[in-house]
């Protein structure tokens, strides 16, 4: 199955705070590290914006994302 929504981080704004790592739940961030990576796209929610709501450096956008912030009402509670 093609995968169409999952973060992209925008390495010059991240300051690293690990915020996107802790929030999901999803396994799309490779855990334990304080830089984020995403190591599992197909695990991201179709239009949920947990991690980028969260994010203090607005360094996250979101492949697939052309209409805008929307809740997406998954279950990890963003
Ligand atoms: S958008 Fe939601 S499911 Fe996707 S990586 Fe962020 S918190 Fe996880
Ligand atoms: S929440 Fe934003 S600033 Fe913090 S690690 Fe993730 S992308 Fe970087």
């Amino acid at each position: 199955m093609a995968k169409n929504w999952y973060p992209v981080i925008n390495h010059d704004n991240c300051i690293e705070c690990g915020s996107c790592i802790n929030k999901c739940q999803h396994g799309v961030y490779k855990k334990d590290l304080q830089r984020p990576e995403v190591i599992y796209p197909e695990g991201c929610i179709d239009g949920c914006h947990g991690c980028q709501n969260l994010c203090p450096a607005e360094a996250i956008t979101y492949f697939g994302d052309d209409s805008g912030k929307k809740s997406c009402g998954c279950s990890c509670g963003c």
